[in-house]
């Protein structure tokens, strides 16, 4: 699966949990979105240890131990951690922690390709899948533009827009506030009147009163 919906789920984590106090939970900080899209993607940083040179076939490898359960579960304590730094409820914060990257193994399991993964490291080294794959898998690099992968990356970002719309949706409804009120606060200023050439002007840009041009400079033109 391409990225966009292990970081569609990691948003949905991060408003679920809601972030700073006083945030309620319909409303997250942006601090507690970015967090958990970031940790959601945690997983497949195996990518830059194999470009780095380890073995992908063992438990470093691409969908190895990063993919397990146990791996969640140490991530969410990391965030149990930095939460006590942060001031954020820390049970909450290592629940959200550890679903937002076993979520990452779910998807990854119920996705139409690649290979199977190590759910159940270091008690065993098995590679599982599911048997149902019904989440596209776009391809990665430069394959992505192809014809097939910009499909498979479609079908993902519909599938997902609305977890994303849902999990943004109070940072979006602000906005749309701001920019309306804005616009509100300047239609005062804003009357048209009937003016020449182009049919209308702005008030603001037409003179308040014409002033009359006196007789005797009329004349001596
Ligand atoms: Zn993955």
């Amino acid at each position: 699966m391409a990225s966009f919906g292990h970081v569609a789920v990691g948003l949905l984590a991060g408003r679920l949990h809601g972030g700073t106090p006083g945030s309620s939970a319909r409303r997250a900080s942006a601090g507690a979105l970015a967090l958990f899209a970031a940790v959601s993607m945690l997983p497949d940083a195996d990518v830059f240890l194999v470009a780095m040179g380890a073995s992908d076939a063992g438990a470093i490898g691409h969908r190895g131990a990063s993919h397990s359960l146990s791996i969640a579960l140490g991530i969410g304590l990391l965030c149990a951690m930095a939460a006590r730094r942060l001031g954020w409820p820390v049970l909450r914060t290592a629940m959200a922690g550890t679903l937002a990257v076993a979520s990452h193994a779910l998807l990854d399991v119920l996705g139409s390709g690649g290979r199977g993964l190590m759910v159940f490291w270091p008690w065993s080294s098995t590679r599982f899948f599911s048997p149902w794959r019904v989440f596209p898998d776009a391809p990665r690099g430069i394959k992505l533009l192809s014809h097939a992968g910009l499909i498979e990356l479609a079908i993902e970002l519909a599938i997902f827009s609305p977890i994303t719309l849902y999990a943004l949706w109070p940072q979006i409804r602000d906005r749309i506030g701001r920019v309306w009120n804005r616009r509100q606060g300047r239609a005062p200023g804003l009357r048209l009147v009937e003016g020449e050439g182009d049919g209308v002007r702005s008030a603001a840009s037409a003179p308040s009163v014409v002033p009359e041009q006196d007789p005797r400079l009329r004349s001596s033109g």
